[in-house]
């Protein structure tokens, strides 16, 4: 089976390496590489148990690959929070009234779990090495009901066309009139100095809603939700995360905001499998904020589909309510609220 696949970040490089391990003939085009020096972090705690699943799977496939980091996870939440999901998936955990210098209200609690460091730059740069991934930017075209690539005026074809061009891939399939159930949205981080002893932590904060990690010494990566595809983070944004840093912390100085681009989907969690109306397409996206925990899982469970010739339909975009690509199913916040 001859495979193309569009788009070489976590999604496409994963299944590219999947289709090829179940004896596909795989041709990838992969764009430019978006990913930053600096790992992503990969959590099992999370509200929803299949997440959690498939970000197990996701860590066991990256130490095949590269040497994972563990790091102390500490998610502040409500007294009251329900942490059912991790105790179903048997994710060991410790809840504590006080953790290091963390300033917690009475009410609140630190949830203490272990997350680890991927560096996804290394390994989505070794697989496009690997299996052969051209640079090149392709779009889609069709002839009837069948997909097929378009990249440097060549035309590609193939059994199956996969598109996993992240938050390109509504605009992509659009052009051959096939409309996905994903939104790209985005998704911004502020640098920050912030004493020694908060750097080595991954910290999910709940209740003030911002999460921050390592960044590359000695500074911290600190981001809360999403705005509107390709717009910059807004005016003070940096400061604003600081001061919720401080509020726990003592002290952050917020040196500069980015803004990078993030995919939703309706269900705020991934979604891949065969697009309607063609015979050949499918697609995988919606990776929203945590595309390194479930992405490697998540690939895999679609080239099995393409090869065993068993994918499902994504939904289809006239059946769905209009939704908000800011939701994602990993955010504790959402399900708190709930
Ligand atoms: C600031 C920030 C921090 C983040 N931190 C984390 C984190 O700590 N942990 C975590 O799990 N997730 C994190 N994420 C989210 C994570 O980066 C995404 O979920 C993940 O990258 C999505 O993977 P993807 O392969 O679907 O899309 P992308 O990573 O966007 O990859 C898409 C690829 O397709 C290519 N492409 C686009 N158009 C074309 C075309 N026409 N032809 C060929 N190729 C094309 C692009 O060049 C790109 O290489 C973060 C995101 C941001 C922005």
């Amino acid at each position: 089976m001859r495979v193309v696949v569009v788009g070489g970040g976590i999604a496409g490089v994963f299944t590219a390496y999947f289709l090829r391990k179940l004896g596909a003939e795989v041709v990838g085009f992969g764009g430019r590489m978006e990913y930053p020096l600096t790992s992503l972090v990969l959590t099992l705690s999370m509200p929803d148990g299949e997440d959690i699943e498939m970000a197990r799977e996701s860590l066991a496939v990256y130490r095949e690959l590269a040497s994972v980091r563990p790091i102390t996870s500490v998610d502040i939440m409500p007294a009251t929070a329900d942490l059912g999901s991790l105790r179903r998936a048997g994710v060991k955990y410790d809840v504590v009234d006080r953790y290091g210098g963390l300033l917690l209200a009475r009410d609140e609690v630190a949830v203490i779990t272990t997350d680890y460091l991927i560096p996804v730059r290394r390994v989505v740069a070794k697989l496009r090495r690997e299996l052969g991934f051209s640079a090149e930017k392709a779009r889609l075209a069709r002839e009837g009901r069948t997909a097929y690539v378009v990249a440097d005026g060549r035309s590609v074809k193939a059994d199956a066309v996969v598109l996993a061009a992240g938050a390109s891939n509504r605009e992509l399939a659009s052009r051959i009139g096939v409309e996905l159930p994903f939104r790209p949205y985005s998704c911004y981080a502020a640098i920050l100095l912030v004493p020694s002893w908060l750097r080595g932590l991954s910290i999910g904060d709940y209740v003030m809603s911002w999460y921050g990690r390592p960044g590359p010494w000695p500074f911290y990566i600190a981001g809360d939700g999403c705005g509107e595809a390709h717009t910059p983070p807004p005016r003070g944004y940096a400061a604003r995360i600081a001061r919720m840093i401080s509020r726990r912390a003592g002290w952050a100085v917020p040196l500069y905001a980015k803004a990078g681009l993030c995919e939703g989907s309706p269900t705020g969690g991934p979604l891949a499998g065969k697009v309607g109306g063609l015979e050949n397409l499918y697609a995988v996206g919606g990776l929203d904020g945590y595309g390194s925990m479930v992405g490697p899982a998540v690939a895999r469970r679609l080239a099995e589909a393409v090869v065993g010739g068993r994918a499902e339909s994504l939904p289809d975009l006239s059946e769905i309510p209009e939704f908000g690509p800011c939701v994602e199913r990993h955010d504790w916040s959402f399900s708190l609220r709930r």
